[in-house]
């Protein structure tokens, strides 16, 4: 494990100072530049397991996961294999093969809501395509979201988004037109009297509903007793569709995802992360009668150069396989909670305020005083502490997200030992730093 001795960071700090002329901020997705908690950024070279090697060569536990695909942990024996076999017959193929239908299978025999399915190549071709479904079936250009979900860059959803968004502090970004958001209406999460002024107000305009049925990315926050469940009361009763955003819970709170744990059948569902096992890939499906809009079944356009690919489909295949074994959902459960449950006691035994969140395979801790029901309960966290507390972590060897506002996870690959070293690191850390 990296400690304080030998921690050192000279060639990340060199190859991020290069590479900082050559991308924007030196990196290839924003919230990996460590702007929120300030420091230089950590280059790696490899993973494996529960672990991420760092160009230094210091070791570090990782609760990322490469922002959640990596739940059985790293570059998986069986699945690095089934890579191998699968690179031997190409790289693309551009042509239906017989690893969709088979990963097409495994979703909807696991997903409640899910009767077909449509793969692309990430979470935000997922969602905008989700969003051109929603419109076309229902022939109503409005949607809501809730405040500090993520689901995705495109344009329509850059309203009042976590992840990255909340973290660089652009509630909305330059280069989307008014006239595009202006559909994108907004409710802060876990209140359902807000939704209902909003179709209220809106009467038969609202084509439905997208949510993070817990959210990620705003920190790790749950949903209320009856929320979801009202959410899709009010939908049938105002004619718009629910669709539930799983690109970060799906496979990850169970194997049905947040719509299986929490008993609440969305319309349709979008995915991402797990199903693709560390390669690139997204996917959306739902109802029968409203997949089959989708061209060229139907006539709602999304396509795909490199949607369905081989390699994806393989190694999401094999990480839905291992994820099936009995007893997976038990280990990740109980694995989190003795880490997220240690934490917050460590947190609280140092002095500092603190909650938190669990929930299968995900978790968060906020250094707040109140409990964290939405975006605006999040916003009161001592952001400044947590960044002290993300750097002295990194400095012990662990790998937290670099930011306040997005939730950890866990993986198959974790054991106790993990997760006695973290709170090790957690106690020491937390001790520095003043309450
Ligand atoms: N939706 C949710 C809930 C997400 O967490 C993310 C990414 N973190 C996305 C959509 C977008 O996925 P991608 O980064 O693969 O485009």
């Amino acid at each position: 494990m990296a400690n304080l001795s030998t921690f050192k960071t000279t060639a990340s700090q060199e190859i991020f100072a290069k590479a900082k002329e050559l991308m924007p901020g030196g990196v290839s997705s924003p919230v990996r530049a460590f702007k929120s908690v300030g420091g230089e950024p950590i280059v790696f070279d490899r993973v494996n397991g529960a672990y991420a090697w760092d160009i230094d060569g210091n070791k570090y536990i990782d609760y990322i996961g490469s922002w959640g695909p990596a739940i059985v942990g790293h570059s998986h024996p069986e699945v690095i294999e089934a890579l191998h076999k699968a690179l031997e017959k190409g790289t693309s193929f551009g042509a239906p093969c017989v690893l969709e239908n088979q990963l097409a299978e495994m979703v909807i025999d696991a997903v409640p809501s899910v009767e077909m399915v449509r793969f692309v190549n990430s979470g935000t071709e997922a969602c905008m395509s989700v969003l051109r479904l929603m419109r076309a079936f229902t022939g109503r250009d409005k949607i809501i979201k809730f405040e500090g979900c993520y689901h995705g860059h495109a344009d329509m959803f850059l309203v009042k988004a976590g992840s990255g968004v909340a973290t660089l502090g652009l509630p909305d970004s330059p280069g989307v037109p008014k006239s595009t958001t202006a559909n994108t209406l907004t409710a802060p999460y876990n209140d359902l009297e807000a939704v209902k002024a909003l179709f209220a107000e809106n009467p038969d305009q609202i084509s439905g509903v997208i949510i993070e049925p817990v959210v990620g990315n705003a920190g790790c926050i749950v949903p209320k007793d009856g929320f979801l469940q009202g959410l899709k009361d009010l939908c049938q009763a105002n004619g718009a569709l629910l669709v539930f955003d799983e690109v970060m819970t799906g496979f990850r709170l169970s194997y049905g995802g947040a719509q299986a744990r929490f008993g609440v059948t969305p319309d349709l569902t979008t995915m991402g992360k797990v199903i693709g096992g560390g390669l690139p890939v997204g996917a959306y499906g739902g109802r029968k009668d409203i997949m089959s809009m989708v061209a060229p079944a139907g006539p709602m356009y999304q396509a795909g150069t490199l949607s369905g690919n081989p390699l994806a489909m393989t190694a999401g295949i094999k990480t839905m396989e291992i994820l099936k074994r009995a007893g997976s959902y038990e280990y990740l459960e109980q694995i989190t909670k003795k880490l997220a449950e240690g934490m917050l006691a460590i947190a609280h035994e140092t002095g500092h305020a603190a909650t938190g969140n669990i929930v299968g395979a995900m978790f968060g801790m906020f250094f707040t005083s109140q409990q964290v029901y939405d975006y605006e309960d999040a916003k009161t966290s001592d952001t400044a502490k947590f960044a002290k507390f993300h750097r002295g972590m990194l400095e012990h060897g662990v790998y937290l997200a670099p930011s306040q506002f997005e939730a950890g996870f866990t993986s198959l690959a974790h054991t106790d030992g993990d997760v006695e070293a973290t709170l090790a690191a957690t106690r020491a850390v937390l001790s520095q730093i003043a309450a």
